[in-house]
């Protein structure tokens, strides 16, 4: 046999993640690489949707349980085998995506968002499975300023979505109580069959009555009227990582509208945008400032202060200091997302400082005067070795 994937990796979840965890990424993938949602995709596509549906099934089998999961944590996959339940025979995905989705099988009309319901089967068994409601995602936008995203920060957001009805607990029904579809005896779908010039043919669709649910709510909720949903609001926070940038968005898993009839939620996404500093500019990790010197600072040399993200730093000027030199505070730029690295550290992005100087207009007579004296000094002109030395820094601005 090939080389067996992590559990873990494919469910994309941590080694020590809870019970509740694995079911909800079990869910999530499974929903994502049902064989009916990809029905209309190449064979390619379809045989990869099949490969991944059974592998988060065989992933999630063993994870969710304890004794299989210790076994597996132990000894990796080879601690499984003759363990039963799956590999051989026995276990089938499509089998464990109807028990862990069947609980969602309310009665009742409309509204939802996302709906697959599911013929064609999978495995060959001629197995259908009734549908799975997922809510919508929603997206925000969210504005941070350059401190935000050099240090990363938490911020609350109030959400006005659709959540779970909580008189019906998001089962749709007055009463808690749903009947067997008429039209399709509960299966959910309906089979017609007609002659054709080939022979009998035979079709199968979405029963019209329960929406492919095979339930009927009698009494619908008062509340919601059926769907399981309201409108509310939820109040969540999300922690924005240290270096993101504009136009990234964050996920936040489940945090979307509910799902209609007890379905899984949606996810919320928020959109960063990155406000603009009135001093410093971003360039990717590194932060740039433009420091304007006179003509004597620039000449004579000084120490003077520039602005960072966290206030002040003090800086040297050299005698002589060029326009166009660049000097460079490490560590005070923006840390590379997902690091963990922390402003100040070596290993972020820096803060540029691009020296320019100001040449002035409007001079009175004595300070023209000043100057003229000054204007065939033989100091104030370049020697060989100046021009060369300016001439490589401007060739490697554009050779960069
Ligand atoms: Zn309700
Ligand atoms: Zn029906």
């Amino acid at each position: 046999m090939a080389t067996k994937k992590d559990f873990y990796e494919i469910l994309g979840i941590q080694k020590n993640a809870s019970p509740e965890e694995i079911k909800k990424a079990y869910k999530k993938l499974a929903v994502k690489w049902h064989p009916d949602r990809w029905g209309d995709k190449s064979e390619a596509e379809q045989k990869t949707a099949e490969e991944n549906f059974k592998e988060v099934a065989e992933a999630y089998e063993v994870l969710s349980d304890p004794n299989k999961r210790q076994r597996y944590d132990q000894f990796g996959h080879e601690g499984l085998n003759g363990a039963g339940g799956f590999g051989g025979g026995g276990f089938n995905a499509e089998d464990l995506f109807r028990d862990i989705f069947g609980s969602f099988h309310a009665g009742g009309g409309g509204g939802f968002d996302d709906f697959f319901s599911g013929f064609g089967g999978f495995g060959g068994g001629g197995t259908r499975q009734k549908p799975v409601y997922k809510g919508n995602d929603l997206r925000r936008r969210v504005e941070l300023d350059l401190s935000e995203i050099v240090h990363g920060t938490t911020k609350k957001f109030k959400i006005k979505k659709d959540v779970q009805c909580t008189h019906c607990h998001g089962n749709g029904s007055e009463d808690g109580k749903t009947e067997t579809c008429s039209q399709c005896s509960g299966t959910g779908y309906i089979t017609t069959r007609r002659q054709s010039i080939l022979g009998m043919m035979q079709s199968q669709s979405v029963c019209p009555k329960c929406q492919g649910m095979g339930q009927i709510i009698k009494n619908k909720c008062r509340t919601c009227g059926g769907d399981g949903v309201v409108q509310g609001e939820e109040v969540v926070e999300v922690k924005f990582p240290a270096g993101m940038a504009d136009g990234m968005a964050l996920n936040v898993e489940g945090k979307g509208n509910a799902g209609p009839h007890g379905g899984i939620n949606g996810d919320l996404q928020i959109v960063v945008k990155e406000k603009e500093h009135p001093e410093l500019v971003r360039d990717g990790i590194n932060i740039v400032y433009n420091l304007l010197l006179t003509v004597p600072q620039a000449i004579l040399g000084c120490q003077l202060e520039v602005p960072t993200i966290d206030g002040k730093a003090k800086i040297t000027i050299e005698p002589g200091t060029q326009p166009g030199t660049v000097l460079r505070l490490r560590g005070k730029g923006i840390p590379s997302l997902n690091t963990g690295y922390r402003y100040g550290q070596s290993v972020c992005g820096d803060e540029l400082i691009n020296i320019s100087i100001f040449v002035p207009k409007n001079l009175s007579k004595e300070e023209k005067e000043i100057i003229k004296k000054l204007e065939n000094a033989d100091s104030f002109k370049a020697n060989d070795s100046d021009k060369k030395s300016i001439f490589q820094r401007f060739k490697a601005m554009f050779t960069k």
